[in-house]
């Protein structure tokens, strides 16, 4: 055996040290073929002792690709065995295709060296213990450095929208998602949601004790329910570290799109970028993901983890709500549909720019300090001011009106939360951000134009399946990647720049009518009475809005 073993460990390239467990059991599938069997610190070997066709002779797993690993016994009371089965996901070169992707690997032995079931029950134990907590401990290093994961045994809620992308999230969740977290051991408790915004509601209330993590099957506004919900309970500040996961059930599955991407792993799409995010969500591993407050001008502030549009793709996000039968195709379409009607969005954009360096940006707050001051002694107490469209007026009561930095301002009658005011209300505070009806502070620019195709804000890196809006977005880089069109800018143009982002090449197609800059905060004032502005893919007011980043206040399970 010994001979065997250290024949092994020369074929695997791992030294006899760090072989933690050794043993020769048969296959479950098959009692006449029997194997080695060796644990290292990285690896799971197996080795056929009975001949068989020649290359299929040893599986090496790395313990990197293992969800999980269990012990059990049949109910055949007659038989003294015990069985351990071993759920790897590996990443493999698809059929006809140069590309990889995550493919389920099960390795599954009948331990029966003992007449005693005990006995052979514990062994099967001892193994799966080793297993899991090996391939735990190789999984939380990166660069040295020691992750954060889930607390295990882990129980979560997973949140499936029977109604999102093609209507097929509870079917993917029964085809792949339930057994994958059994195999990983996670306790889960499925929740369909019953209509829009039920989600916001439950989690409002719901008692957080109670689980580790909340899981979104859908597309991302489910998850923007769910943030948005969380952040409006009074215990906000705890409630928002509460693990958040996601897998794609939806037609636009962003945030799925980016985790999988920000794992270093080559595109997928559809149940392969599910399999992936699946893989992710049972490895566990927490990381930091900044949200955005914006502020609008009647509404109470939102929380957003992915996008704010307005011009052409928000148009054609809502536009395109009515192809969703196509799942994440809907864009496609929607893209050239819209494309067939280009036209101007007129309004006013300005924005911080994101600091170089942690001295630019505590100069950038000092400066609103200052600022702010300077506005308290000559302001009329928290009235919401709101400038209106060149063309148009405020939708609001209004009784009063003045003329200030070249625009027509006009004060509404009821107050509604100005910065100093939404201190009270749940979530945190915003230190960039003025009050909407003030004048910007110095130290922001404002753009030249006022005439765009598009302004896109982008904070993850994915705008959906297959357009990586934002390709050095990362979760929680503590910016905002800005992006606008000029208007001038042809159809065929702008057709090139969408085909280019599938590979997130847009920027490097050096279109001069393509501006990108990271903030800190922007603010974005639509002249044209009507419109859409999306946030994370939902709708919402349209009007002057501003918006803020703040750094890592979620918690994703993101590998
Ligand atoms: P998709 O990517 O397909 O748009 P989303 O997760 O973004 O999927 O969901 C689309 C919309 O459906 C969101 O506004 C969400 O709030 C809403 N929603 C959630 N649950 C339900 C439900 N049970 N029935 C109808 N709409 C729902
Ligand atoms: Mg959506």
């Amino acid at each position: 055996m010994d001979q065997r073993r250290s024949e092994l460990d020369r074929n695997t390239g791992t030294g006899t040290s760090l072989v933690t467990l050794y043993g020769e059991f048969t296959v479950t599938s098959n009692r006449k073929v029997r194997c080695s069997v060796t644990l290292t610190e990285r690896d799971l070997v197996i080795q056929r002792l009975t001949s068989a066709p020649v290359g299929r002779n040893k599986v090496l797993l790395s313990l990197k690709d293992c969800v999980g690993c269990r012990a059990y016994r049949q109910d055949d009371n007659a038989d003294p065995a015990a069985y351990l089965a071993a759920y790897f996901y590996p990443l493999k070169r698809r059929w006809m295709s140069s590309g990889v992707s995550r493919q389920r690997v099960e390795q599954s032995f009948r331990l029966a060296a003992l007449q005693d079931p005990r006995a052979n029950m514990e062994e099967a134990e001892k193994w799966a213990h080793a297993i899991r907590e090996r391939s735990t401990r190789q999984q939380n290093r990166r660069d040295g450095v020691l992750m954060s994961e889930l607390a295990r045994p882990c129980r979560m809620m997973v949140l499936v929208n029977p109604q999102s992308g093609k209507g097929q999230a509870l079917t993917l969740y029964n085809n792949h998602i339930q057994r994958m977290l059994n195999e990983a051991g996670v306790i889960h408790t499925l929740v369909i949601t019953e209509r829009q915004n039920h989600a916001r509601e439950m989690m409002r209330e719901a008692d957080l004790s109670q689980w580790d993590a909340l899981v979104i099957m859908s597309g991302d506004g489910l998850l923007y329910e769910v943030i948005n919900g969380l952040l409006e309970r009074s215990d906000w500040e705890e409630a928002i570290r509460t693990p958040l996961g996601i897998l794609p059930g939806g037609s636009g599955n962003a945030l799925a799109a980016s985790i999988h991407y920000y794992s270093g792993a080559s595109p997928v799409s559809s149940e392969e970028l599910l399999v992936s995010c699946g893989f992710l969500l049972c490895k566990g591993l927490l990381s930091r993901m900044d949200l955005v407050s914006i502020h609008l001008s009647s509404s109470p502030r939102l929380f957003s983890f992915l996008s704010l549009a307005w011009g052409f793709v928000a148009d054609v996000d809502i536009e395109s709500e009515k192809y969703r039968h196509v799942g994440a195709a809907r864009f496609t379409v929607g893209t050239l549909v819209r494309l067939a009607s280009l036209r101007v969005y007129k309004g006013r954009l300005a924005y911080l720019p994101a600091a170089k360096n942690h001295n630019d940006e505590e100069d950038l707050r000092n400066n609103l300090t200052a600022h702010c001051n300077n506005h308290a002694s000559s302001m009329t107490p928290a009235p919401l001011l709101c400038r209106p469209s060149r063309d148009s007026s405020c939708h609001n009561t209004f009784h009063n009106s003045c003329h200030s930095n070249n625009s027509l301002k006009v004060r509404r009658m009821e107050t509604t939360p100005s910065r100093s005011a939404s201190k009270s209300l749940p979530g945190p505070p915003d230190s960039l951000l003025l009050p909407l009806d003030q004048p910007l502070p110095t130290n922001w620019v404002v753009v030249p134009e006022e005439d765009f195709v598009l302004m896109l804000a982008m904070y993850q890196s994915h705008l959906a399946e297959d357009l990586l809006a934002a390709p050095e977005a990362t979760l929680d880089d503590d910016v905002i990647h800005l992006f606008y069109v000029r208007a001038g800018i042809s159809r065929a143009a702008l057709l090139r720049l969408f085909l280019a982002m599938e590979k997130g090449a847009h920027l490097a197609t050096n279109c001069q009518h393509l501006v990108y800059t990271k903030v800190r905060a922007l603010r974005l004032e639509p002249y044209s009475p009507k419109g859409i502005i999306t946030v994370d893919g939902e709708v919402v007011e349209y009007g002057p809005l501003q918006a803020e980043v703040h750094s890592g206040l979620s918690r994703l399970i993101a590998g």
